[in-house]
């Protein structure tokens, strides 16, 4: 029978149940008529009365009339004689006339009515199943044997974190090796970086080259209302990895237990807090030569109790980071594996493309290139669809749909054409990749630019020329509309951004030093560090205002000046992006530098 229909069942029995002892409970017998006492004295004097039955304090019986009543009498010695001078018939009942069963239903029906009904409540809590009575198991889940198993294969461009956790592997292929020789093998691996960097795959991965089973529980899985369960759900999950040993116990999203104890805003939170301490005291007891290896992941590092990070607990920590463009280009590889591509597809181009995305991005990128193509009704995936899947994963879909009146298109065009041409005249931008004004997500129209390789440092120049190509939109509004909209809002902010981080934190600019100004680390949902620290004085403020100021107002006037001194080309553009709506590189380019 399934969970439903059971609980159906359980509602149906209950519901009888109540509707049993209200009956019970409310029914009014055919009760006689209920008199005096002193009446039924009187009447028994009088000689009215038959007959009467005594149950206890309780006596009914009938009048010679035939009709019937009933009374309590006190303990009265004088009743007997009483009733037997007036030739009544008697008879004497047992103290109770409601059998023994019957009573303890009554005394005890509403209470286990009671609990009927916290039963039922609680079962349809835990959704249904057997779950009452396991409240406190783990909630693992084995994902060994059932799912496909993932190596180190399908993991790409994390080849660091990889070799990291060779060792692990190693290991728990044969603990026995390194039980010989005693060596202490780490009891814990912490993996962090950003979301969709591959962590869970990492760590499914690394049960699948060991070939050791793989206990994957997510740490909001122990976070239940009531108190201690959670601590029991971790001392049940540690039970079971000790008796599948060696294997490896998964706790995704640590941080939701493992969260710095007494952080956050109101008061603690108890229950996370024994969560947390009882996962402390498996992670002491226990020895990794048990064959036990626990992996944590986490996004937010930052949040987490120090405590986890003691040695003998989580004592590696593996960075997951963000892959760059050789990594981008083998995760494509990896899930372009599983669709139909065209021949000889050239990742490089799309991993370029990329930058600051995710694996979980890129295989995203892949799905939507394979729906496009298939709506297409193409047979193969080509680059084209790539690169529209890449546009709508990092932009969202087009909005082909939205009007736009003639004069808004004109304006987009002379904006996009602004960043455009500031982006392929200044040397040190990166080169542009596609203007196009058709609408997507929040904004009208979008010039993409390529960057190059990989910046790990980044000068000042570039950091300028990003700047003035923020700025070029708006400089060509100003110069050929004579009118400027909103829509550089987006725009203006980056650059200030920029300009900001220049001045505070990256000591390039040169009234203000190589000094950190930095207002100190950002809130993270009030995780730890509530409030802004500010280390510097309202005087330096202004300084700071000032050079931020000046960065941004002398980029603009820069853009300016590119722009009018090449108004045509502008013209130009702008009148292509009209027609054509999208206008790629070479295009542009050609514009730019007429061979
Ligand atoms: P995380 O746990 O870090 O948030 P996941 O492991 O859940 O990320 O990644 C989600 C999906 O994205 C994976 O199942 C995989 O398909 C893809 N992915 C992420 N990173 C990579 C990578 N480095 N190589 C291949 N695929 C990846
Ligand atoms: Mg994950
Ligand atoms: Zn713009």
């Amino acid at each position: 029978m399934n969970p439903r229909n059971k609980n159906f069942l359980i509602g149906l029995v209950i519901i009888v149940l109540a509707i049993i002892i209200m009956n019970v409970m409310t029914s009014k017998r055919q009760v006689p008529a209920e008199i005096l006492y002193s009446e039924f004295l009187l009447r028994a004097q009088q000689g009215q009365i038959e007959a009467v039955s005594i149950q206890g304090s309780r006596i009914s019986g009938n009048y010679t009339d035939g009709s019937s009543f009933s009374t309590y009498a006190p303990k009265d010695p004088n009743l007997i004689p009483a009733l037997r001078k007036a030739n009544v018939n008697i008879t004497v009942q047992p103290d109770s006339g409601t059998p023994w069963y019957m009573s303890i239903f009554l005394h005890w029906g509403p209470f286990i009515f009671i609990i009927a009904i916290w039963i039922f409540l609680m079962r349809r809590m835990q959704g249904g199943g057997n779950r009452l009575f396991s409240l406190g198991k783990s909630r693992a889940r084995r994902a060994d044997e059932s799912d496909t198993r993932n190596t180190f294969a399908d993991v790409a461009g994390v080849e660091e974190a990889k070799e990291e956790l060779v060792e692990i592997i190693d290991f728990l292929k044969d603990p026995s090796k390194f039980r010989k020789l005693g060596g202490k093998i780490p009891k814990g691996v912490l993996m962090i970086g950003p979301p969709g960097t591959g962590k869970t795959l990492l760590a499914k991965a690394v049960a699948g080259e060991a070939n050791v089973p793989f206990l994957i529980i997510s740490g909001s899985d122990f976070v239940e209302m009531f108190v201690g369960v959670g601590a029991s759900r971790v001392r049940d999950l540690f039970e079971e990895g000790r008796k599948i040993a060696p294997c490896i116990l998964f706790i995704d999203e640590i941080d939701a237990v493992g969260r710095h104890r007494g952080a956050g805003l109101g008061s603690g939170h108890d229950e996370r807090e024994q969560t947390l301490n009882q996962l402390l005291v498996e992670m002491d007891g226990f020895d990794s030569t048990e064959g036990v290896i626990v992996i944590a992941a986490t996004n937010r590092v930052d949040v987490l109790d120090p405590a986890l990070l003691r040695p003998g607990r989580f004592d590696r920590t593996v960075v997951v980071p963000l892959p760059d463009v050789r990594g981008r280009e083998q995760i494509l590889g990896i899930h372009a594996a599983r669709v139909k591509m065209a021949d000889k597809i050239n990742f490089i181009t799309v991993a370029k493309g990329t930058p600051g995305f995710s694996g979980a991005d890129l295989r995203n990128v892949v799905n939507e290139a394979a729906l496009f193509a298939a709506r297409q009704n193409k047979n193969a995936v080509t680059l084209e669809d790539m690169e529209w899947a890449r546009d709508k994963v990092m932009m969202g879909p087009e909005r082909r749909s939205m009007l736009m009146s003639d004069e808004e298109k004109r304006n987009t065009a002379y904006h996009e054409a602004g960043h455009a041409l500031v982006g392929a005249y200044l040397e040190k931008a990166d080169p542009v990749h596609k203007v196009t004004i058709v609408p997507r997500g929040q904004s009208l129209g979008l010039t993409s630019f390529l960057p190059q390789e990989e910046m790990h440092t980044q000068d000042r120049d570039y950091l300028l020329a990003k700047i003035i190509v923020a700025m070029g939109g708006r400089a060509a509004e100003e110069l050929i509309l004579s009118q400027v909209s909103t829509g550089a809002a987006n725009d203006i902010q980056q650059a200030t951004k920029i300009a900001n981080k220049m001045v505070t934190e990256w000591g390039m600019s040169e009234v203000v030093g190589p000094i950190t100004l930095s207002t100190g680390s950002e809130h993270h949902f009030l995780g730890r560090d509530i409030g802004i620290d500010r280390e510097y004085s309202e005087d330096t403020a202004d300084i700071i205002d000032m050079e931020v100021h000046e960065i941004v107002h002398s980029s603009y006037d820069k853009a300016k000046a590119i722009l009018s001194e090449h108004i045509d080309k502008l013209h130009q553009l702008a009148k292509l992006l009209i027609d054509q709506e999208t206008v790629e590189a070479a295009e542009v380019y050609a514009l730019v530098s007429p061979t």
